[in-house]
């Protein structure tokens, strides 16, 4: 393993490829300070009666148990301070450029668009964006974090975030045009991700181009596809490219 050598690599990759898609998870966020929820269950269940996120963060639970819902979400998705990284703002760059088709991300912290990307396929939602349940009027971010217990419209309604929760499919125009990107996409970047939630690896076989590159700290289910694969944190490798 010789992670300079494959520095350059991805770097020619990348100063070669002309419609890059890049797949990422939450190993890019946590480059901006967002914990990963799945990677350590134990560091949020303590005072949620030993539920997992997973549990919480499902339709049936928003709806049955709205309270601790929101409690929980409010301490752990929400990162109003959270700002982009080298990796959000290198993509934005490669945009510009117009060498960067689009971005898939699994993650709902909006970094992306941040940084300025306008093609970002945000698979499970985005929390800046909430809906009322009764009458449909948008809220920010802002307005779930201003209140206490269940958020409510004007209206009496409840405000739900705009976030896919568990049990729940996933927007279908999201899908398309994601799916449409990677199909169409010479190289394909997976980074920060070991693709072990459903669809992801459904999305990575859609993928038809010539370079398949692969940046995580663990093993993937799509690394024996890989032409390239870096065992790295995905901002560390960034770090190293000039883009
Ligand atoms: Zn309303």
């Amino acid at each position: 393993m010789n992670m300079e050598n494959d520095i350059l690599i991805l770097q020619e990759i990348l100063n070669r490829s002309k419609r890059i898609v890049f797949f990422g998870g939450a190993g890019v966020s946590t480059g901006s300070g967002i914990p990963d929820f799945r990677s350590d269950n134990g560091l949020y269940t303590g005072e949620f009666e030993g539920l997992s996120p997973e549990t919480i963060l499902s339709s049936s639970f928003f709806y049955l148990q709205p309270e601790t819902f929101f409690r929980f979400y409010r301490k752990y998705m929400l990162h109003p301070e959270a700002e982009p990284n080298i990796v959000h703002k290198a993509l934005f760059q490669l945009e510009q450029q117009d060498r960067l088709r689009g971005i898939v991300t699994q993650n709902v912290d909006g970094l992306h668009r941040k940084a300025g990307n306008i093609r970002v396929y945000e698979l499970h939602g985005n929390v800046n964006e909430n809906t009322c349940m009764e009458c449909n009027a948008s809220y920010k971010m802002d307005t779930i974090l201003q209140t206490e217990g269940i958020p409510r419209c004007e209206c009496g309604g409840v405000i739900k975030p705009n976030v896919v929760l568990y049990g729940e499919p996933l927007e279908k125009y999201v899908c398309i045009g994601a799916r449409r990107e990677i199909t169409n996409a010479d190289t394909l970047i997976v980074a920060g991700t070991s693709l072990s939630v459903e669809p992801a690896v459904s999305f990575v076989e859609d993928f038809r181009g010539k370079n398949l590159v692969i940046i995580n700290q663990e093993p993937t289910s799509a690394d024996e596809k890989a032409t390239l694969l870096i065992r790295a944190d995905v901002v560390s490798v960034f770090e190293k490219l000039n883009i």
